[in-house]
């Protein structure tokens, strides 16, 4: 029970003394990294949406122009084909003809060629003017699609170099042109000029690392910001940044793109109506760069401050520690005996106490050791006050090296006399310990010429208190002092050198 109370205690001081100290800073200091590692992880994830919706707003500016414009170009090239289809148009004189079929939306600033070909490829007719330039397409992908497919519709070519405008990089519309029984008649088609592409992605501002393309559904690239003239017309299937284009009509991720290596933040989206992929994607670096800048300071001060927090923490640690380790000793000083190490009058009554109260709870006999140095005055005067003292500490130790540490205590009671408490001890144990004493005192063979032993020696008295023998539990500490200090007195008179019992009725 004692143990178990003094372990708890031991805990107690362990947590709330220096080393609670630093711990607690510790944790602390950890918590504040901790909270300011979230909140910095929280700014960056915002860094992250703030691009997303970035790259969102610039790929939907460039979705409804391009939707917008592909809308009046289908139209258009719709009204050529059903001009031509119509005999009554084709029965007008030609420059007028020329006037309905190619409406004023031909004329558009990015558009190239809108021609009509016969089944053959030839061109028949060209808006450019009534008389048509020279050509033939029927090699042309586009040709081919629509001469085996007459359910392909509205058909977007990949970018070639066109051959009536100098090899200007365009995409063709085309449209079949279809007899009244269906079979194939030759197509209307409309170039589309690159630079259209090439102008609106210009003026989106995309970041250092930005950049934008439009990919066709079948992996060809058809422009990309920014511009190189090597990647249009490049076919982009097997890289995995297609893939993923290819998984949802639109999504948001992270990867290296294959065309230069820099790790981007990618928005795809497919067009509505079109077989073409806008996408925007911005440099991880980019999209990061104010909050790097932000964070890492912040992060460092803050690490900063919880490593000086810590070492403000080992320093108050420390010096709490030193003030301890002194109170402890003039703790210690204030109990002990200075000359034999022994514990001081002081200390005594806190232990007689203490003992006092542990024996009558647990109803267990305590006894009590009177030790008197025989004939010390006669040895002061002989050997000197030196010599005393040094006879006083042998003996102190030889007692301390007899009893059962660290039951037992032994403390110097005044003078040359010391007291030996004894818990748990009935007066057969206690008698023998005595007597164990004693001999031991005398064969310290300290010499005393003016003893009639010739040597040092001490009387011992002793009592015990007896649970079983105080019925009505009238004793008290004192008495049993008192009975040991008599035993001494008798084992005085009975010649010295001697250990006698007490005589008090309930203490021996
Ligand atoms: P008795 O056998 O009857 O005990 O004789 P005694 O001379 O020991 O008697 P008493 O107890 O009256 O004397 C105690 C002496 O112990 C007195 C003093 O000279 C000596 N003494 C007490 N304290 C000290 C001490 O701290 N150092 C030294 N050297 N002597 C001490
Ligand atoms: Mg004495
Ligand atoms: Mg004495």
């Amino acid at each position: 029970m004692r143990t178990r109370i003094r372990r708890v205690r031991s805990v107690f001081s362990r947590w709330g003394g220096p080393s609670g100290v630093v711990l607690g800073a510790i944790v602390i200091a950890m918590i504040m990294v901790a909270l300011s590692v979230v909140s910095l992880y929280q700014g960056r994830l915002s860094a992250f949406e703030r691009a997303e919706d970035i790259s969102k707003s610039l790929a939907l500016i460039a979705e409804r122009d391009i939707t917008r414009n592909f809308e009046i170009y289908a139209l258009s090239l719709q009204a050529v084909v059903d001009g031509v289809s119509n005999p009554v148009t084709m029965g007008l004189p030609p420059k007028v003809r020329q006037d309905v079929l190619f409406d004023r939306a031909t004329t558009a600033q990015y558009l190239g060629s809108v021609l009509v070909l016969d089944e053959k490829g030839k061109i028949v007719l060209d808006a450019a003017g009534p008389v048509p330039r020279h050509g033939n397409f029927y090699h042309r992908e586009y040709f081919q699609i629509h001469r085996n497919r007459p359910d392909v519709g509205l058909y977007i070519s990949d970018p070639f170099e066109s051959q009536l405008r100098g090899g200007s990089p365009s995409i063709a519309l085309s449209r079949r042109i279809s007899r009244p029984d269906g079979s194939f008649a030759g197509i209307a088609l409309m170039a589309i000029n690159l630079e259209y592409f090439h102008d609106l992605f210009a003026g989106l501002a995309l970041g250092p690392h930005g950049s934008m393309s439009l990919i066709g559904e079948d992996g060809v690239m058809v422009m990309r910001q920014p511009f190189d003239p090597k990647i249009i017309g490049r076919n982009i299937r097997s890289a995995s940044t297609f893939r993923r284009f290819m998984s949802a009509p639109e999504g948001t991720f992270t990867d290296t793109a294959s065309i230069d290596g820099v790790r981007r933040l990618y928005y795809f989206k497919h067009l509505k109506g079109l077989p073409l992929i806008i996408m925007t994607a911005q440099g991880e670096d980019d999209v990061y760069a104010s909050w790097q800048h932000r964070a890492l300071p912040v992060l460092g001060l803050m690490v900063v401050l919880a490593l000086a927090f810590v070492a403000i923490a080992i320093m108050l640690s420390m010096q709490l520690r030193r003030r301890l380790l002194a109170e402890s000793e003039l703790k210690l000083l204030a109990r002990v005996d200075g000359l034999t190490g022994l514990n001081n009058r002081l200390m005594l009554g806190e232990i007689l106490e203490r003992e006092w109260r542990e024996a009558r709870r647990e109803r267990r006999a305590l006894s009590l050791l009177f030790v008197d140095i025989d004939h010390f005055k006669a040895y002061n005067d002989t050997y000197g006050h030196q010599a005393g003292d040094n006879a006083l500490l042998e003996v102190a130790r030889c007692i301390s090296a007899n009893i059962r540490l660290p039951s037992d205590s032994a403390a110097r009671y005044g003078g040359e006399e010391f007291l030996i408490v004894l818990p748990d001890t009935p007066a057969n144990e206690a008698a023998e310990i005595a007597e164990r004493i004693r001999n031991a005192i005398a064969n310290l063979d300290i010499a005393h010429a003016s003893s009639e032993f010739g040597r040092v020696t001490a009387s011992i008295g002793f009592a015990t208190w007896d649970p079983d023998r105080d019925v009505d539990e009238q004793t008290d500490a004192a008495k049993v002092i008192k009975a040991a200090d008599e035993a001494l007195y008798h084992a005085k008179a009975a010649g010295r050198n001697k250990v006698l019992p007490g005589e008090a009725a309930t203490a021996n």
